[in-house]
């Protein structure tokens, strides 16, 4: 037995709604350094995720994939494919979730599809540099329970996130800007975040 359909949406809805409310300051945040269009690419995708319908989906990695394939077509740039990736992982990787170390390791598979897919590595200041640390947290904290693995990813997120502002970026449109890109905070690091924050509140 997993963690069904209904937490997962429950997951999904929770980051919808927290990137709804910080969308103008992901885009402000990637005016600095992209192009201001994370917090509207990010919100149309998972407005897009939160209209599914969880009663469609007896299977929880069903929908999970669902929303990465939603993510995938509807969000444009590079954080659609990366976000939607890291769900279609995670909803692989779901169907054995029902104790903290799985949840780890479903996370984690879908860390690995961002790897994978985007060819950042750690200190490239990206949503990698957030991730990271986040998972390595929470498997350090997996024998305590889920709530307590997850809070400790969500505090590891976010100093990963902090951790991203002097860091001069080697991937995406924020590496265009070379050593001026130092000095900003990553939006993606910042929307992940929001995900991982989300998981602590509604997976724990
Ligand atoms: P775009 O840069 O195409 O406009 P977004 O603005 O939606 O896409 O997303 C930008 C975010 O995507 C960055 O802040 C960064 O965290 C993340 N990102 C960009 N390229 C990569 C990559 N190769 N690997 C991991 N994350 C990346
Ligand atoms: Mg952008």
């Amino acid at each position: 037995m997993g963690l069904d359909t209904l937490a997962a949406a429950g997951w999904l809805n929770d980051f919808a709604a927290g990137i709804h409310e910080n969308a103008d300051l992901l885009t402000d945040l990637d005016r600095e350094i992209g192009d201001a269009d994370h917090g509207s690419n990010m919100d149309r995708g998972m407005r897009a995720v939160a209209n599914l319908d969880p009663s469609g989906f007896p299977a929880a990695a069903d929908y999970l994939k669902k929303a990465g394939m939603t993510l995938v077509s509807t969000v444009g740039g590079a954080s659609g494919p990366l976000y939607g990736t890291f769900f279609l992982r995670v909803g692989t990787a779901w169907v054995n979730v029902c104790d903290a170390p799985s949840l780890g390791l479903a996370l984690r598979a879908g860390l690995e599809g961002i790897l994978q897919r985007g060819k950042a590595s750690l200190g490239d200041k990206t949503l990698v540099d957030a991730l990271s640390p986040a998972l390595d947290a929470y498997d350090a904290h997996a024998g305590e329970g889920v709530s307590a693995a997850l809070a400790a990813a969500a505090q590891a997120c976010a100093a990963g996130r902090d951790a991203t502002i002097p860091l001069v970026a080697r991937k995406g449109r924020a590496s265009y800007l070379g050593e001026r890109s130092a000095g900003h905070q990553d939006p993606g690091a910042t929307s992940m975040t929001l995900l991982i924050e989300a998981a602590s509140r509604t997976l724990s």
